[in-house]
């Protein structure tokens, strides 16, 4: 099969052509996997942190790609979820230990032995895959392959960000940050929590514009005050200002939850500026959000299809994930980008 296969770390500066097609053997689905025709798999930053080190893969080659839509070709003997033919999707998670404490109690994300799709195991950038069918998604109908591959990941971890703050319908809810996750953040709150309000903090007046039009009662920039107290705050930027300016705005015994997989270094200093009154006192809660559980992207996929949660999607074929990924890097973004594999 073609799979486009990461051989080396290194920074796309210096080599801008990080994957190789190559061809490889189909992967044979142990007792409890399916075997996945890969139809559509999404491109995520985060791949970014794979082929440039910052997230390394344990083993190389590795074949990226955690936003994977296809359909059952084949099947291990006990393996009975998917009928072949079933559209199924794979998320970042790929695995866990399924019995220690957290797997136990459905923190499977946080297992010893989690492992992630297209980083410690081959992902979704080639033509199959092979997965456990209980780390398989039934895909709802109303998406197409590429419209569903991009909610696999931003918008189910987006999701989990969401359930992590413990909001109620009708507490005040800040996003900071307005891009493609805390975006779908508004569109899922507006749903789930109708009575909830919405506050965003954004820098960019178009991101601003854009919140208001989707729903917020408001939108300011990221040091400004909120007009009212917010029970909650999801941050989704990668630097550490907006935590400091968000954490001013939290009611007493309200809670930040920081959706991000690593913070940048670039404004640390700003974390000077915490003041413990202003900013922590009054039992006031921190909680960083770790990817995703299972359940957090089946109940996901339901929702963003009652709504409907349709992405923008800009389209390239399995050879082109280069450009994708240097797209991605320079900033060009028209809409989530997504692999063709026909
Ligand atoms: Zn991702
Ligand atoms: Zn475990």
């Amino acid at each position: 099969m073609k799979a486009m296969v990461l051989g080396k770390i290194d920074s796309l500066e210096k080599n801008n052509m990080p994957l190789v097609m190559k061809h490889i053997p189909v992967p044979v689905p142990g007792k409890k996997d399916i075997l996945v025709k890969v139809r559509a798999c999404g491109v995520c930053h985060t791949e970014l942190d794979e082929v440039e080190g910052r997230t390394p893969p344990y083993n190389l080659p590795v074949v990226l790609g955690h936003q994977v839509v296809g359909m059952v070709e084949d099947r291990g003997s006990n393996a009975n979820t998917f009928k072949k033919g079933a559209r199924v999707g794979i998320a970042w998670i790929f695995s866990a230990c399924g019995r220690c404490k957290l797997c136990l109690e459905r923190n499977e994300n946080l297992c010893e032995q989690f492992k992630a799709t297209g980083r410690d195991v081959n992902g979704g950038y080639a033509e199959y895959m092979t997965v456990s069918e209980d780390f398989a998604y039934k895909i709802p109908d109303v998406f197409s392959d590429s419209e569903a591959a991009p909610l696999l990941c931003a918008g189910a971890v987006g999701y989990r960000a969401l359930r992590l703050t413990g909001i109620e319908d009708g507490g005040n809810l800040g996003l900071t940050g307005f891009g493609a996750s805390n975006h779908i953040v508004l569109k899922i709150a507006r749903q789930k929590y109708p009575k909830t309000d919405i506050f965003v903090f954004a820098r960019n007046a178009k991101e601003r514009d854009f919140a208001k039009e989707l729903g917020a009662v408001w939108a300011g920039d990221t040091e400004e005050y909120s007009p009212e107290k917010l029970d909650c705050i999801i941050d989704a930027t990668p630097v550490w200002k907006p935590i400091v300016e968000a954490l001013k705005n939290l009611e007493k015994g309200g809670r930040l939850v920081i959706n991000a997989i690593r913070k940048e270094d670039v404004d640390k200093e700003y974390l000077l500026k915490l003041d413990y009154s202003l900013h922590l006192w009054h039992e006031k809660e921190i909680k960083s959000v770790a990817n995703v559980t299972r359940r957090d992207v089946s109940e996901f996929l339901e929702i963003a299809a009652d709504i409907p949660i349709k992405p923008e999607i800009q389209e390239f074929n399995l050879e082109e994930a280069n450009q994708a990924l240097r797209e991605l890097k320079e900033g060009k973004i028209r809409g989530a980008k997504v692999l063709r594999i026909d």
